[in-house]
């Protein structure tokens, strides 16, 4: 792959302001990188005519002195995130035609800082999936190896960043869709804590894990991108009014650490993936900061914990789609219930069927207390736990994925459980409500590897900051 063009904000408005480029030019680039890629299937629409001007506009803006925090910066969003007057389908056919009448809130605050979207970003089906492959238009590749999955849900979103379409790209995150896909395309994606980025616009899966978050090149730009981005929203009355920080740089903080003992004896951790989490254990303390193994013994419970809350959740949420108010009416349909029922079928594809079926069954009156309650115990007790480890440590490390990417139509592709325990370490931030950070730390056979921090709710500038620490390891010198 050819070296990026940008691949900080920094940068890139360092260049703007000096006149050696202009977002113009940038313009024309991005779009000829994704035309030049469209074997990899990342975007599902490109917004040409529109980048290109509003591109002009903010090149007078930044003549005139009053251009926003943005100005420069490119952004691909995930099929899930409403923009107004274009189409969001959520790659399913149910939505095929379906056109936002509203921007998502997180979106609005970074249009409101003239960043320029520049298209809308394939990913699995309403958020689910792990590797890409559940979107109703394609699979999307891995820009390393294209025979390789990008990771999932947001897979779109990061070959977006990866093949230098764009200079960031929107995912959102569930269980793990921000933060695998980032692990498997090098590049920087963080979720924040629940409730930290509103969602209001943004199309519900589970609605008590979903959160919108940003995928980069630099640790820097996820920082500013969470900033502009959080902070309370009436559309929103999960999200939360708490102070949101400016994160600054302080590379010479030392952090305490634990690393979990479960996931270093893991029975699916890839050789290369535990030398990966070994190798940066050793280098976190040779520079200083306390690293100790943790016991966490509920790793065996996180991945059916999660299945059983989100299914339910995604049963209930994706009731809305009937053929009725949006989205595909089946042309087969003669009354409401076969509007209901033909709609459905058509709309859905066989992994959004699989969950709707499971969260219905386990609600249902006669399993709720054997399955869904008892899940809501399970988180809990993880939620507690996890709290209780970072009242201990700063941090709590583990690969963001238990292998590097896979191949597109293997295995994995084949077996919904092995599927399901891709997101082994992932889902714990969520079930739990805390931030966490996937950074690339080393390579293998030419395919990424991330590491993952999950820190302490609302402290994701802790987060950034130790993903610059680590970070710095790894640039040339
Ligand atoms: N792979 C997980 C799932 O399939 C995560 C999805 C997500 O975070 N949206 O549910």
């Amino acid at each position: 792959m050819s070296p990026k063009k940008y691949t900080s904000l920094h940068h890139l408005q360092a260049d703007l302001l000096e006149g050696k480029t202009s977002c113009a030019s940038l313009a024309d680039y991005y779009l000829g990188r994704i035309e030049k890629n469209q074997h990899l299937n990342a975007m599902l629409e490109v917004y040409a005519e529109e980048a290109r001007e509003k591109a002009k506009s903010v090149d007078a803006k930044l003549k005139n002195g009053n251009a926003g925090k943005l100005a420069g910066m490119f952004l691909a969003i995930k099929d899930n995130i409403c923009y107004t007057g274009h189409i969001a389908s959520g790659s399913s056919k149910i939505l095929s035609n379906y056109k936002a009448v509203y921007t998502a809130t997180a979106l609005q605050r970074l249009l409101d800082q003239d960043a320029i979207v520049i298209g809308r970003c394939n990913c699995d089906e309403f958020a689910m999936g792990a590797s890409n492959e559940n979107s109703a238009y394609g699979v999307v590749r891995n820009a390393a190896d294209t025979t390789k999955v990008p990771g999932g849900s947001s897979g779109g979103s990061a070959v977006a960043v990866q093949a230098d379409f764009c200079l960031a790209a929107l995912g959102s995150d569930t269980g793990g869709s921000i933060r695998q896909p980032a692990s498997f395309t090098g590049t920087v994606g963080i979720k924040p804590t629940y409730g930290r980025i509103s969602r209001y616009g943004l199309m519900a899966y589970a609605s008590s894990f979903d959160q919108i978050g940003p995928i980069t090149s630099s640790v820097d730009d996820a920082a500013l991108l969470v900033e502009i981005m959080a902070g309370v929203d009436q559309n929103d009355a999960t999200s939360s009014a708490q102070n949101v920080e400016t994160y600054t740089p302080n590379l010479a903080q030392k952090y305490t650490i634990a690393y979990s003992k479960e996931a270093m004896e893991s029975e699916g951790l890839a050789i290369d993936v535990k030398e990966a989490y070994v190798a940066l254990i050793a280098k976190l303390r040779e520079e200083g900061h306390i690293v100790e193994e943790k016991s966490f013994p509920y790793l065996d419970y996180m991945v059916p914990c999660y299945y059983v809350l989100t299914t339910a959740e995604a049963s209930s949420n994706l009731s809305r789609y009937s053929g009725m108010l949006y989205g595909q009416r089946s042309e087969l349909a003669t009354d409401i219930e076969s509007t209901f029922k033909k709609s459905r079928s058509e709309g859905f594809g066989p992994e959004v069927k699989r969950r709707i079926m499971t969260g219905t069954f386990v609600l249902s009156a006669d399993e709720y207390d054997a399955y869904y309650s008892k899940a809501q115990k399970v988180r809990r007790v993880i939620q507690d736990a996890s709290n209780k480890l970072l009242e201990e440590y700063d941090f709590f490390l583990c690969p963001t994925a238990p292998t590097t990417a896979f191949e597109i139509g293997g295995d994995m592709s084949k077996d919904p459980i092995k599927m399901y325990l891709a997101d082994i370490f992932t889902v714990q931030a969520p079930l739990a409500g805390l931030p966490a950070l996937s950074i690339p730390t080393a390579e293998s056979n030419g395919l990424s590897i991330g590491m993952h921090f999950m820190g302490r709710a609302f402290e994701e500038s802790a987060l950034f900051n130790i993903g610059n620490i680590v970070s710095s390891y790894y640039r040339a010198p």
